[in-house]
């Protein structure tokens, strides 16, 4: 299982990072069953994570006798373990009442299937979250489609690397436990009591295809989850199922909303790192940091047609091993897609079935 996002420190010229504030000088201990109350009512706890990211942030909101918890950690004996020190600890053995995804990334709907099922709860998500949830967890257990080879063939795959796609395909459906067969429907504006207290769902994608962000307007807080993250690029890819897909402007345009529909003062509780201020600060570094990206690609175009593994170094700074090479060739696409969409590159298959990319005349 690989991290989702990357580390800005991994991103090329992340000059001029704005000044963020972290408030919190004590951090809730990995997987203990500790909590800190970052609001009236609102805990941050963190679940272990067996990869680059060390853990997630989980948050419990008080909701009448019971909780309300946003997002789960991913599907491993660990976060069980973490979980059962949870209930008995910071959650006081209280129930939890409803379990909130924000997206259907295993990091973040690893668990909701095992705690609905505990505790009899409803999970809430967005549809298209759900609904691409539940059909990348269908492809375990099948054999890697022709489509996909397709697709990463075009990108500029080694045969080698071809060959673990296809070893690999499948993998979704591991980091998470099945999810319930029904559901509650977040949608876009919609207004949610938790607790007596009013939450908005503020909806973004790019990162995933309908993410849902919590705005609550009375506590100044933001549930971000990968939408917003202090220190991490969320990672904007391109994939198989959709490879005319364009999720950098889609990404783009989202993070312009949330800045619209959020306010600056808002305590940000994002999903890795720390809880931050600073919101519209970090959305502008993170719209200008693509943007940039963007810019050097269009330069590289410019001097010789590439393929999407040759644009590597135009977007990170650090090597790309085979571990990274699926995340980075998504990404490099979905900044290619982009430069497309806007005239300024345009693409070529060769008798191969590989594709060029060069600067639009
Ligand atoms: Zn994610
Ligand atoms: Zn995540």
């Amino acid at each position: 299982m690989k991290a989702c996002e990357m580390d800005d420190a991994a991103a090329v010229a992340d000059e001029r990072r704005p000044a963020l504030v972290y408030p919190f000088e004590a951090t809730p201990e990995i997987g203990a069953g500790q909590a800190v109350e970052v609001a009236p009512g609102v805990l941050w706890l963190r679940m272990p994570l067996g990869f680059s990211l060390k853990f997630i942030n989980v948050w419990a909101l008080q909701d009448g006798a019971g909780w309300t918890v946003v997002d789960t950690g991913i599907q491993t004996r660990e976060t069980a373990d973490a979980w059962r020190a949870a209930f008995a600890g910071a959650l006081q053995g209280r129930p939890v009442t409803r379990v909130i995804c924000t997206h259907m990334h295993p990091d973040h709907v690893g668990m909701a299937g095992w705690i609905v099922r505990k505790f009899s709860a409803r999970l809430w998500m967005t549809r298209l979250e759900y609904i691409t949830c539940r059909m990348l967890a269908a492809d375990t257990g099948r054999e890697a489609p022709e489509d996909g080879v397709r697709f990463y063939r075009a990108a500029g795959w080694s045969e080698d690397a071809l060959e673990t796609y296809k070893a690999r395909f499948g993998g979704f459906g591991k980091g998470l436990y099945p999810l319930p067969d029904s559901y509650r429907r977040l949608n876009d504006g919609e207004e949610i009591n938790i607790g007596g207290r009013t939450w908005r769902v503020v909806v973004g994608c790019g990162h995933s295809p309908e993410h849902a962000c919590l705005y609550c307007p009375e506590l100044k807080l933001l549930i971000s989850g990968d939408q917003v993250l202090p220190k991490i690029s969320s990672n904007v890819s391109l994939f198989p199922t959709e490879p005319d897909a364009d999720p950098l402007t889609d990404w783009l345009r989202s993070l312009a909303k949330v800045k619209a529909e959020t306010p600056d003062d808002v305590l940000v509780l994002p999903a890795h790192n720390d809880p931050f201020r600073g919101l519209h600060a970090r959305l502008d570094h993170l719209i200008r940091g693509h943007e940039k990206s963007l810019l050097r690609l269009e330069k590289l175009l410019g001097q010789s047609p590439r393929r999407a593994v040759d644009v590597f170094g135009a977007l990170f700074a650090r090597p790309i091993g085979p571990d990274l090479l699926g995340m980075a060739t998504g990404e490099s696409l979905a900044h290619l897609n982009c430069l497309l969409g806007r005239g300024r590159a345009t693409r070529e298959t060769d008798a191969d079935g590989v594709v060029w990319w060069r600067l639009a005349a």
